[in-house]
C-alpha cells in the first residue's frame, strides 16, 4: 500500500497511534474495501459464495457498517464479480467476548501490532494496549511475545487508577446513602 498512502504510519511513517491516540487515529482510508476486494475476488475464482471478516461491534468507521458491505457487494455483482455474500459473525460482539471465544485456541498466534518489530508486536501501539486490556478483560494471561512491555505498564496503570476511582466512588456512595448527620450542640446556659 506503499504506493498509495506514501509517507504514513501504516507503512512505516512515523506518527504511529499509540495506546493514549483516539479510536480515529488508527483509521485507514479505504481499508475494508482494499481487505474485502482480494478475497473477494478469490472466493469468486474458487466457486466460494461466502466470505467473512471479523468487524466487531464496536467499530466506529463507516466502512463498518452493513450499509458499506451491502452497497460493497452490490458494486461487485454490478462489477459483473458475481454474488458473494459477505458475512460478518463477530459483529453483534466486542473484543471481550471475542477473547471469550477464543479461550482454548492458540491466541499468542494471532497478530493485530500495527507497528510490528522484526515480525513481532511492538507493545506500544495503540493496538498492542488494546489487545493486552482485552486478555486482561477476559481474565486471560496475555501470551503476547512483545518487543517493549508498554502495553501492559500502560494498563496496569489503567488498572490501577480504576481501582482507586472504584474505591472513591464506593465511599461518595456510602456519603450519599447515609443519614445526613446533624451535629449536636450543647445546650445553651440558661441566661440569669
Ligand atoms: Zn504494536
Amino acid at each position: 500500500m506503499a504506493d498509495v498512502y506514501e509517507k504514513h504510519w501504516s507503512t512505516g511513517g512515523a506518527g504511529v497511534p499509540s495506546a493514549e491516540s483516539p479510536d480515529e487515529a488508527v483509521y485507514l482510508l479505504g481499508r475494508n474495501a482494499l481487505l474485502t476486494i482480494k478475497p473477494l475476488l478469490w472466493c469468486r475464482r474458487h466457486g466460494i459464495d461466502r466470505l467473512a471478516l471479523a468487524v466487531l461491534e464496536a467499530n466506529p468507521f463507516t466502512d463498518a457498517t452493513p450499509e458499506f458491505f451491502d452497497r460493497f457487494s452490490g458494486a461487485m455483482a454490478l462489477a459483473g464479480v458475481g454474488d458473494v455474500t459477505i458475512e460478518r459473525p463477530f459483529a453483534g460482539l466486542d473484543k471481550r467476548a471475542v477473547m471469550e471465544r477464543g479461550r482454548r485456541l492458540p491466541l499468542e498466534l494471532t497478530f493485530s501490532c500495527i507497528a510490528p518489530v522484526a515480525q513481532r508486536h511492538c507493545g506500544r501501539c495503540n493496538k498492542c494496549t488494546e489487545r493486552n486490556a482485552a486478555f486482561r478483560l477476559a481474565g486471560l494471561p496475555d501470551p503476547t511475545d512483545y518487543a517493549d512491555p508498554t502495553a501492559q505498564r500502560v494498563n496496569d496503570r489503567r488498572l490501577r487508577s480504576r481501582r482507586r476511582r472504584d474505591a472513591s466512588e464506593q465511599v461518595l456512595e456510602r456519603h450519599a446513602s447515609a443519614p445526613p448527620s446533624v451535629p449536636r450542640l450543647a445546650p445553651l446556659a440558661s441566661r440569669h
